[in-house]
């Protein structure tokens, strides 16, 4: 075992010390668990048990169940029947008025107005996290976020869509009932322009895609592989920033989520179903994020190096003075042992 090896992200260029032997010292049992146990929000006092009752919530698509034959149809109309629903935040971040944001100048600085949108995708059942979702449930999740993407592509102001999950108060869940986030903004965030560049970095000396031989070199070793279908695969990075932090990949690639068919999303969602389950079962249910890098919804054609995946961040460590101070994060658990403990019998 390594006692601490810094590791450079093949994409990003950062830095990462990878610090199994600082475990020893603090006394944790040989894996990381989350302490306690969750706190479940009582129905009465959830905001999400009747949406529709609330004249505030602006319902932008509804995937309903037919009851009488079980289908799914989807509509852009509230129903009382609703499994799945895409509304308008409440308490958004940034504000759609339709109009256009500019940069401005502030003294030396740059500003621009909050402007966009922030929308909350909310499942019908008050417990069912998205690995307890039945398999239509879960695929939902991701066709829903697919299909508001594309809708969304029609605005003119918007360089980014974040799509992305907080589960547990830790990371940053205000409501307990699951619900998944899209924020739609102006600008490209910083850490997809490092994504892009690391991607186009590497394609131009190797042409080819550094998610594609990143796969293609775990499939080879295998020790960092979690789970896998004919479509998407899941694995520990070997530079993870986090204890148990797992990487899914579709397998073809593709720089565009929104381009996404159904098969490829149905593959990825069973991963991600099977690897959020495992950490529930190995880990004393944590609390996590997980959210989608993919390329930006501008200048479509520059970005076909690019490989869109969903980065797993479960919430068992603290950022200190060290990776505020900088940028390098301290992983105290070896990556190397995360797939064979998720996959163990007991
Ligand atoms: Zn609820
Ligand atoms: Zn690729």
């Amino acid at each position: 075992m390594i006692f601490s090896e810094l590791r450079q992200d093949l994409v990003s260029g950062d830095w990462i010390l990878i610090a199994p032997g600082r475990l020893r010292y603090q006394n944790h049992d040989h894996r990381l668990k989350r302490e306690g146990k969750r706190e479940r929000a009582p129905l009465k006092q959830c905001p999400f048990e009747k949406p529709l009752e609330s004249v505030s919530n602006k319902v932008i698509l509804n995937f309903v169940n037919h009851t009488a034959t079980g289908l799914v149809r989807k509509t852009t109309k509230p129903d009382k029947n609703w499994r799945l629903l895409v509304l308008e935040n409440k308490h958004p971040v940034v504000l759609n008025k339709n109009k256009i944001s500019r940069l401005k100048h502030h003294g030396p600085f740059s500003t621009m107005e909050g402007i966009g949108h922030a929308d909350l995708i909310i499942t019908r059942d008050h417990d069912r996290n998205f690995p307890k979702l039945s398999k239509r449930d879960a695929l939902h999740v991701l066709e829903a976020m697919r299909d508001r993407y594309l809708t969304l592509l029609n605005e003119k102001n918007l360089a980014y869509i974040s799509i992305f999950h907080n589960w547990g108060p830790t990371a940053g869940a205000s409501v307990y009932h699951p619900h998944y986030q899209m924020f739609a903004i102006p600008v490209l965030p910083p850490d997809i322009q490092h994504s892009l560049n690391g991607s186009a970095r590497y394609y131009k000396a190797h042409k080819t895609c550094v998610h594609c031989d990143m796969i293609r070199w775990e499939k080879r070793r295998k020790k960092r592989i979690i789970f896998e279908n004919d479509e998407a695969v899941a694995l520990a990075p070997f530079v993870s920033r986090n204890p148990f932090e797992v990487r899914v990949f579709p397998k073809r690639h593709r720089p565009y989520f929104e381009n996404t068919f159904n098969e490829e999303l149905a593959g990825v969602s069973e991963v991600l179903q099977k690897v959020l389950g495992l950490l529930e079962k190995k880990l004393g249910d944590p609390d996590y994020n997980f959210f989608i890098h993919t390329a930006p919804v501008r200048d479509k054609n520059r970005y076909s190096h690019y490989h869109w995946h969903i980065e797993i961040y479960p919430k068992l460590s603290k950022r200190a003075g060290f990776e505020f101070g900088t940028g390098i994060e301290v992983n105290i658990f070896d990556p190397d042992k995360v797939a064979k403990i998720l996959k163990s019998q007991k």
